[in-house]
């Protein structure tokens, strides 16, 4: 089936087949990938090449440290905090643009104090705020935002901050999706099951200032020092899914051409399935400010609410899966992640236009 998932997201078939090779026997090794210990030469070898890789898409200074972390995107929300705004006199800014930075907010709060810059939930987060509507405190120890809210389909098109505040990002959801200016940003956050591995690692980047006055007392294993010491290996690290991320890093930089080409393609789907919506002369309606629209999640209903059953049963009956919205919102959505290729998009608005004509 044809996954548009946005949990896991797909892996580009070159990968795969690596991966599947290697779970035999990875290349030079001469062992199960799942059977190689992390305290190997081979894997401090894996750590240090995909630190470089990473750094090197993102354009990174060396002044960064590149983590892999377990717990997932959702113990960044703590973690940071805990090394940030403990014991900080001044509330941290927080934008609160959808479902996923709201899970960030009240972990923050139950560290140190917060102030919410914007919050579009009465208007039930169907668009980003503008820049006029945006105030960022200068005292603030770090500004805090989700550059790519999964759930609903609203991703920034733009830096937000100030360049004299600490400016931490979410980006989970459109991790190395196209190139930036990532050293404007002092922290980044993503977990990497979707565009970028399996789940069980987070990439943590993060620049060595930020942690000057982090507390002494955090425990160890949520203390970004302590990992930057170990290099990712404090403890068991997911062996697999880090070798994973590394097999994605080569096949960006070598066979997709680095960020910039990446980001084309992926302009392309998302092109395609928006074109979709917008010609259905209102079969299919975003939820989403067309300003606002996400290149790697397109989130939208049927006019007539009671066919988006009938449209998902007859979806995975044609070979598509992974479309139904997230539990909190329903609906549809279409997740465009980097391993998915134009082909299937192309599949799928066909099959969108022929129900759309069967049930007009
Ligand atoms: N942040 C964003 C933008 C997400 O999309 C998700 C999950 O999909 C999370 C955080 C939570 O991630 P995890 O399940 O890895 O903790």
């Amino acid at each position: 089936a044809l996954n548009f998932s946005g949990g896991p997201g797909v892996l580009p078939a070159a990968v795969l087949q690596q991966v599947q090779e290697s779970i035999a026997s990875v290349p030079g090794v001469g062992l199960s990938i799942l059977g190689i210990s992390h305290r190997s030469d081979w894997f401090a070898a894996v750590v240090a090449e995909l630190e470089d890789n990473i750094r090197s898409l993102l354009g990174l200074p060396a002044d960064y440290h590149v983590l892999f972390l377990q717990g997932g995107a959702t113990q960044q929300f703590s973690m940071l905090p805990m090394a940030l705004l403990a014991g900080r006199k001044h509330a941290a800014d927080y934008l609160h643009t959808g479902y996923w930075s709201g899970k960030a907010l009240p972990e923050a709060s139950r560290v140190g104090p917060v102030r919410v810059a914007w919050s579009g939930a009465a208007e039930g987060f169907r668009r980003l705020p503008t820049d006029d509507e945006l105030h960022f405190d200068a005292d603030a120890p770090y500004l805090h935002y989700v550059s790519n809210e999964t759930v609903e389909g609203l991703q920034f098109h733009r830096m937000l901050g100030r360049d004299d505040v600490p400016r931490i990002c979410d980006m989970s959801s459109d991790f190395l999706s196209a190139p930036g200016d990532y050293s404007r940003f002092d922290m980044i956050y993503a977990h990497a099951q979707k565009n970028i591995g399996p789940a069980g690692v987070t990439v943590v980047v993060l620049r060595d200032a930020l942690l000057k006055a982090a507390p002494d007392n955090l425990p160890g294993f949520l203390d970004y020092r302590a990992q930057i010491a170990a290099h990712s290996i404090l403890n068991t690290p997911p062996v697999f899914a880090i070798y994973v991320v590394l097999l994605v890093t080569r096949w960006l930089r070598d066979q997709v051409g680095g960020l910039a080409a990446m980001d084309r393609l992926n302009r392309a789907k998302a092109a395609l399935l928006y074109q979709t919506l917008d010609s259905s002369d209102g079969f299919y309606k975003g939820h989403a400010a067309v300003a606002d629209r996400s290149l790697m999640n397109a989130v939208f209903r049927l006019e007539t609410p009671c066919l988006e059953a009938e449209f998902l049963g007859a979806a995975q009956a044609a070979g598509f899966s992974g479309l139904g919205g997230h539990r909190s919102i329903g609906g549809i959505r279409a997740s465009l992640y980097n391993g998915l290729g134009l082909d299937a998009v192309e599949k799928l608005v066909e099959f969108m236009d022929g129900f759309r004509q069967k049930h007009r």
